[in-house]
């Protein structure tokens, strides 16, 4: 990982203005958005020891799977131009081939191969067979499941909770995270962390089974909340009332959040604070979890 340098610690603030001190919590963000410039936030975490896998393994090439506007596609081809490794992209959805998302124009410049591949074909990234011919294919290259999710990931992750306790000298109450896959949110459970989970997908409750499946070789996680109502109408949906949320905390806090995930996630926090879902005294981390490289060009 020596040319993955990240600035570790990542920096922690406390958020507060009226709605956290009504609610009479404290509020801190962890700005792993700040670990690395190309390789960003729960990216970065979620890819160390995947990556570090690989490369013991002697691989060469990376194949890995994500949408045209994959923070994770655009995390792996930036590291395996960083590590040297051949990195391959199966993207989801044939029509992106004519219209070039900037994200996968990115892709493309750091040297990744993509291949785009029908949403039918795309829906089979799990299955083993399917995968046995892709590893076949592509010449037995390291595959690493969308999002990055797998149990070397979780480890990855885990290392934030001891690093946050060693900053704030305590151990909060809850970790906030915005929620995709889930790996994020199971990494923080795996290291006895209590998780709120903000899914940014419509019909996310399906998120609650694979987080326990990840988790199920630990023996105490912390304990996890999911909510499935701040997803702004689904994945990369947003409306103005989430854009005008994103404008106003950047201008109160002077921290960038974008439209994906962490918006929805400050968006549901303050929500929760308002009706009065915690206690008086509770600490809360939020961990801005990146993603600015997929920022809308209106919000910059
Ligand atoms: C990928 C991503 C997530 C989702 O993480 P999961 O581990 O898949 O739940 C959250 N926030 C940002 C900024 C991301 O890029």
């Amino acid at each position: 990982m020596d040319l993955l340098v990240p600035s570790l610690p990542t920096p922690v603030f406390e958020i507060a203005n009226e709605i956290t001190s009504v609610a009479g919590v404290r509020l801190f963000i962890k700005r792993d958005d700040l670990i690395h410039p190309t390789v960003s936030g729960n990216k970065w975490r979620k890819l160390k020891y995947n990556l570090e896998d690989a490369k013991e393994d002697g691989s060469t090439t990376i194949l890995t799977f994500g949408g045209a506007f994959s923070n994770h596609l655009y995390a792996v081809a930036a590291a395996g131009k960083h590590l040297g490794l051949h990195t391959i992209g199966i993207v989801r959805g044939e029509d992106h081939k004519l219209r070039e998302t900037p994200t996968l124009q990115f892709c493309r410049e750091q040297g990744m191969s993509i291949r785009y591949v029908s949403r039918a074909e795309y829906k089979l990234r799990n299955d083993a067979a399917y995968l046995e011919e892709t590893y076949a294919r592509f010449k037995n290259p390291y595959i690493i499941p969308e999002g990055g999710t797998t149990g070397l990931a979780l480890k990855g992750v885990a290392e934030m909770v001891t690093e946050t306790d060693e900053q704030l000298g305590f151990f909060p109450d809850y970790y906030a995270v915005p929620a995709g896959t889930g790996g994020t949110a199971a990494g923080l459970l795996s290291a006895g962390a209590n998780v709120l989970a903000f899914s940014s997908l419509k019909g996310g409750t399906f998120l609650k089974d694979d987080i326990n499946r990840l988790l199920a070789e630990f023996e105490k996680p912390g304990r996890l909340s999911l909510f499935n109502d701040y997803h702004f109408g689904g994945y990369a949906k947003w409306n103005t009332e989430l854009l005008d949320f994103i404008n106003e905390f950047k201008r109160d806090h002077h921290i960038q959040l974008e439209q994906v995930y962490t918006g929805k996630m400050f968006y549901g926090l303050f929500d929760l604070m308002k009706k009065g879902y915690f206690l008086k005294g509770n600490t809360i981390m939020a961990v801005h979890t990146g993603g600015l490289q997929g920022l809308l060009p209106d919000l910059r």
